[in-house]
């Protein structure tokens, strides 16, 4: 792919470096951050431009608010406090919510024990247009340009795209984060040392089915667990009484099977569920067979059953592929299967690759995020990946690049 590396960047004492992060974290009820994650992967490349003395202007979205209206609740300034306690630094906002010249002048006039964070980068009209106007106005931020935004690299968003055609080589480049997680991808889908499994599992088939599709020429097993499995089961002809499933591709459920057959991909879904009579943490749940899953009563969780198969199914893996949870994690009562999956992962002797926002959580939350080899900061990002897509943002900061916005 040609990635532009920071390395490669003629940085001088005193020249403004943009940052396109992603600090797009989880924040709790009362405005804490749940999971730094995102703040702290991006620190390499801050120090990196830090050390070379330049002033590092670092930008980001926060979910999604609208366009030209202030909303605190969406405000960036939840990140000031974390970001300036990692980086040691005071970190600067300007004054004005949406991009100005006094944002301009004020990344000119950075201290060197100063950092600058824009606001909400989708505050502004252009940003997810890829407005052209907007993005050269973030163009005149900085002298050098640099993506480590991998959570939002599959975006044709101004700061991530367009803004890239206002620097030549010389001047952009792919940050830290952004090529380990792309060379991390790359390599395990082109070159995995195998047995390559990969468990999939969250709520839907839909948002996964492109990526399965590809995955299936690359992978030895698949294991299906989360509410999409329901969808499979029901293809075979299950009853899943009030289970999650998507009729309109219970086609689709059947042609991956198909295909995984044809190509001696070994297939596995759960056996045994926990079936609940109500969506909710007090329902009364109970484990059963997926044979005898009752009429009215829903699957939220995989049973001890299928905990066994799928422990036995990655014993042998050398890579696994993780995304997805088993259950509904964020209600106790069904959180097992996801928890004991994230411990049979952390367990093996496999290279593990956990993608996705919500399987991060769920390592995170079982205490085995350090025993993983790798845990993307991108869930729809890494998905593009594995259905074999380039991602604009990635793209954009590659040698071959041709500039062209469409
Ligand atoms: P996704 O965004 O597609 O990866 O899905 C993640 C979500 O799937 C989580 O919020 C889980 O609560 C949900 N999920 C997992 N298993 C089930 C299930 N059996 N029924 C309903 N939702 C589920």
């Amino acid at each position: 792919m040609g990635l532009l590396s920071v390395k490669d960047l003629d940085i001088q004492k005193g020249d403004r470096v943009f940052i396109r992060c992603d600090f797009n974290v989880p924040i709790d009820e009362d405005g804490v951050i749940t999971d730094d994650r995102r703040i702290r992967a991006a620190l390499a490349s801050i120090r990196y431009c830090l050390g070379k003395n330049a002033k590092v202007i670092l930008a980001s979205h926060f979910e999604r608010p609208t366009a030209g209206e202030f909303d605190e609740k969406y405000s960036l300034k939840v990140i000031i406090n974390r970001l300036s306690g990692l980086l040691k630094k005071e970190v600067v906002m300007p004054k004005n919510f949406l991009l100005d010249d006094e944002a301009i002048e004020l990344s000119k006039n950075l201290e060197y024990d100063q950092v600058m964070l824009l606001e909400n980068l989708r505050f502004n009209e252009g940003e997810t247009k890829n407005g052209l106007e907007f993005a050269k106005k973030l163009s005149e931020l900085a002298e050098f340009y640099i993506n480590d935004a991998f959570g939002a690299s599959h975006r044709k968003h101004a700061s991530i795209h367009a803004m890239t055609t206002f620097f030549d080589n010389e001047h952009k480049a792919a940050g830290f984060l952004l090529k380990k997680e792309v060379t991390f991808f790359d390599k395990m889908v082109k070159t995995p040392t195998r047995p390559f499994v990969a468990i999939i599992g969250g709520s839907k088939v839909s948002g996964k089915l492109e990526a399965m599709l590809n995955l299936i020429d690359k992978v030895d097993k698949i294991i299906i667990g989360g509410g999409m499995a329901f969808t499979f089961l029901k293809a075979l002809g299950y009853e899943i009484g009030n289970s999650l499933v998507e009729d309109d591709l219970l086609e689709d459920a059947k042609v991956i099977m198909e295909k995984a057959k044809t190509r001696g991909v070994k297939f596995y879904l759960p056996v045994d569920v926990v079936v609940a009579d109500k969506f909710a943490e007090n329902a009364v749940s109970k484990y059963l067979p997926i044979q005898e899953i009752p009429e009215n009563w829903m699957g939220l969780d995989v049973g001890p059953a299928t905990n066994r198969l799928f422990r036995e199914a990655i014993n042998d893996a050398q890579t696994i592929l993780w995304n997805g949870p088993m259950g509904v994690y964020e209600m106790d009562k069904f959180s097992k299967g996801s928890f004991m999956m994230s411990h049979y992962v952390a367990d093996s002797h496999a290279t593990t690759i956990i993608g996705g926002g919500d399987t991060g959580d769920v390592v995170s939350r079982a205490g085995d995020i350090e025993e993983m080899t790798f845990i993307s900061t991108g869930g729809g990002a890494s998905l593009e990946l594995l259905e074999g897509k380039t991602l604009p943002g990635v793209e954009a900061v590659s040698a071959s690049f041709d500039g062209r916005l469409s």
